[in-house]
């Protein structure tokens, strides 16, 4: 057996080029011009087609509790999506309640997974309560191949941890050689301005952006990179939204604090009128930090074009109209998220690379490469080089389509790309050598994913 990727032009982070692709025992074993496929081999033809490494979303939320209520897509139903889309492995976040304990949450959330995702995935954990308890548990989790964590500004009183287990958590990476993210809004000021909103009968979904204005995501941010200068520590800001939160983490940048930053698909191409939509369309839009004005994309596309944004994720969380509804009368209600991960892709390829934002590298490299440097994949994932996974994406250029709730495949009865014309749909898509994809639908095994072990020791 094996399989033969033919004749494609092959893109990764740092080089194009024509050649076959020789995959046997779920890795890649030889790149050359023309290989000779022995016999029962399988053979894709990706002549005239781009065959790119595949897609890492560093953001995800499927198994998801929150406000009362679950988001919609089980680990099946998200990652079948987020193969059609190109995407093969992504991040989820285990997310242990403030007196829940991180063993525990890392085995739900792989219980969840294991059996039934359709791609790899590996695991970030929340650090929602750092104490002596936690401190001996995160070990465990480290054992167990989880070297990142997350930690809250926001969402005080219920996920949200305060200055002194912010300090005893970097203080606890830098000593493991693990890394924390953030997500950085001030919750003091979030939850005055909620009030403020509330008390004058401000109570649309429209309303959400001045509750977390540019300022409070700006505060948290330098807040963060604070912490981690004081102790010399890496830090990765998830899902940074405006100018004002970026020039922050840039100056941070510039006093030698080693900040990476993610933005979010949704920010480079949505705004926040869309959350102004009339008759609570705009809960469909409701995420934190919110949609931003429209004068914030060029300076994401420049940051993430340059360098300075090293990774684009989905923050994938699909609630359907139904629970959006939930907010009806007060936007703090609205389940927050907007669901992205199927369409991450082909959304970056044709509004930045095809539209002259994004070199064809540069895209490879912020949608997969970085992604797995950063978390520790690299380079058994992020490139297509022999020994690394045969995890494969064949690009047809050529094909052209609309986005559409319709023909989507994760489980919410809306997209927030609706009527976006799209360049582009996976031809096939293979995980580990395993065929998955052809022509955009999904044609494989379901529940062969694994989840990714990774080793400490950030760079
Ligand atoms: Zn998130």
């Amino acid at each position: 057996m094996g399989l033969l990727i033919k004749n494609g032009q092959i893109v990764t982070s740092d080089s194009t080029y024509v050649a076959d692709i020789w995959c046997e025992n779920e890795t890649i074993t030889r790149i050359e011009k023309n290989i000779k496929p022995p016999k029962g081999a399988e053979v894709v033809d990706a002549t005239g087609k781009l065959v790119f490494p595949g897609f890492i979303d560093p953001h995800t939320h499927i198994f998801l509790p929150f406000m009362g209520t679950f988001a919609k897509d089980t680990f099946e139903s998200a990652t079948i999506a987020a193969l059609c889309g190109g995407t093969t492995t992504l991040f989820d976040f285990a997310i242990p309640g403030r007196k829940e304990d991180p063993v525990k949450a890392l085995e739900t959330w792989q219980g969840k997974a294991n059996g039934t995702v359709c791609s790899d995935y590996a695991l970030h954990l929340c650090i929602t309560r750092f104490d002596a308890e936690v401190e001996k548990q995160l070990r465990e989790v480290i054992a167990r191949g989880v070297t990142s964590f997350k930690i809250f500004l926001a969402y005080k009183g219920s996920l949200g941890i305060d200055d002194c287990e912010l300090y005893n958590t970097l203080r606890f990476a830098k000593e493991t050689g693990t890394l924390i993210s953030a997500h950085c809004e001030n919750a003091d000021m979030v939850g005055e301005m909620q009030k403020a909103l509330l008390a004058a009968k401000k109570l649309g979904p429209e309303y959400h952006h001045d509750s977390r204005p540019p300022l409070v995501e700006a505060d948290g941010t330098r807040h963060f990179c604070n912490m981690a200068e004081l102790l010399d520590v890496p830090i990765y800001i998830v899902h940074l939204s405006c100018a004002e939160a970026l020039r922050e983490a840039c100056d941070a940048k510039l006093r030698g604090v080693k900040v990476r930053i993610e933005t979010l698909i949704t920010y480079l191409l949505l705004d926040k009128t869309y959350a102004e939509r009339p008759n609570f369309e705009g809960a469909k839009y409701v995420m934190s930090p919110p949609l931003r004005d429209k004068k914030n994309q060029p300076i994401l596309w420049n940051a993430l074009e340059s360098g300075l944004i090293s990774t684009v994720g989905t923050d994938h969380a699909p609630f359907d109209t139904t629970q959006k509804s939930m907010g009806k009368d007060n936007f703090c209600l609205i389940p927050n998220g907007i669901p992205a991960l199927e369409d991450r892709v082909r959304m970056l390829y044709t509004y930045g690379v095809c539209q002259g934002r994004l070199g064809i590298n540069r895209f490879v490299e912020v949608a997969s490469t970085e992604v797995a440097k950063i978390f520790g994949l690299f380079p058994r994932k992020g490139t297509i080089q022999i020994g690394s996974d045969a995890d494969l994406v064949v690009y047809d250029p050529a094909y052209s389509s609309t986005i559409s709730a319709k023909t989507h495949h994760i489980n919410v009865d809306y997209n927030p790309f609706e009527g976006f014309a799209v360049k582009g749909r996976c031809a096939a898509v293979t995980v580990r050598g395993h065929i998955q994809v052809r022509d955009g639908e999904f044609v494989g095994q379901k529940g062969i994913g694994q989840f990714l072990k990774r080793e400490a020791g950030v760079k």
